[in-house]
């Protein structure tokens, strides 16, 4: 099959055909593509690219087809072990980096899926000390070969929030994007969530299960003056806010996202 012959061959948007093309031929530009409409596709090449095309119309994201989604600049490699990073969460990056600045501290990222939030923190801050959690063994194998391929240093763990944390000391920082989508959202039978695991996205209850958890924990693991920073829903920043103030933290307040949703709240405990 030439090139042009897969592009039209299924009706896949252009762009979503092209990249599943490049992924089929690494090293294939935007600009050959064009120039080059009768190359030619090897037998192997032809048939992944029918699979893929296949699977793509079935709905399965793009990120788990091409096996890796962008972060704040850097390729994650992605399965379907793990949520695929959202734009949304680079928010609570940017937060934690305008919070901490750049003196050392010591960091955990809790549920960290992909690693994505904690690489990218210590990629980003590097007198930081960047720990992870999370639960799922499979999760952490993807976190770990993403933090090696990105060359960043962060030291993870298997188990639930805090528990593997007990005798680590206390952190100048604690970040979590859990998962907080109520167990009856419509949203979890839609689009890309569908191939997502459940595990990251819903706490089968009311959506505030784990942040209540983490946020009840928060303050015996702070530092004095350190923060707590979580992402969640968009209609969840009151009740976020109440719990922030309820475990007792300080400077409580809410960012929005780029919808202008509330996506990111915070705390400090007292210094
Ligand atoms: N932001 C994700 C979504 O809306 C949910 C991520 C999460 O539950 N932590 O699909």
């Amino acid at each position: 099959m030439t090139l042009q012959q897969a592009l039209r061959r299924h009706s896949l948007p252009r762009l979503e055909a092209r990249m599943l093309l490049q992924h089929v031929r690494p090293g294939l530009t935007h600009a050959r593509l064009i120039a080059d409409p009768d190359l030619l596709l090897s037998e192997e090449e032809t048939e992944l690219f029918e699979q893929l095309a296949l699977r793509r119309l079935q709905g399965e994201p793009m990120a788990y087809l091409l096996g890796e989604r962008e972060f704040y600049g850097r390729n994650f490699r992605v399965s379907p072990a793990v949520l695929i990073p959202r734009p949304e969460t680079e928010h609570l990056v940017e937060a934690a980096l305008a919070r901490l600045g750049q003196l050392p501290a010591q960091v955990v990222d809790l549920g960290c899926g992909s690693g994505a939030i904690a690489i990218t923190l210590a990629l980003e801050a590097p007198a930081w000390q960047l720990q992870a959690v999370d639960l799922s063994p499979a999760a952490l194998e993807v976190a770990r070969d993403n933090a090696e391929q990105l060359g960043a240093a962060v030291h993870f763990h298997q188990g639930s929030w805090y528990q593997p944390l007990d005798g680590q000391g206390s952190f100048d920082l604690i970040v979590s994007n859990p998962p907080y989508i109520e167990q009856h959202d419509h949203h979890l039978a839609e689009g890309d969530v569908r191939f997502e695991p459940r595990m990251a996205l819903t706490d089968e209850h009311d959506g505030l299960l784990c942040l209540r958890e983490i946020i009840a924990g928060a303050p015996a693991r702070l530092k004095a003056g350190g923060w707590l920073m979580l992402e969640h829903g968009f209609d969840q920043g009151d009740a976020v806010r109440q719990l922030l103030l309820a475990a007792g933290l300080q400077q409580v307040a809410t960012l929005p996202d780029l919808a202008g949703l509330d996506r990111v709240s915070m705390g400090q405990l007292a210094g």
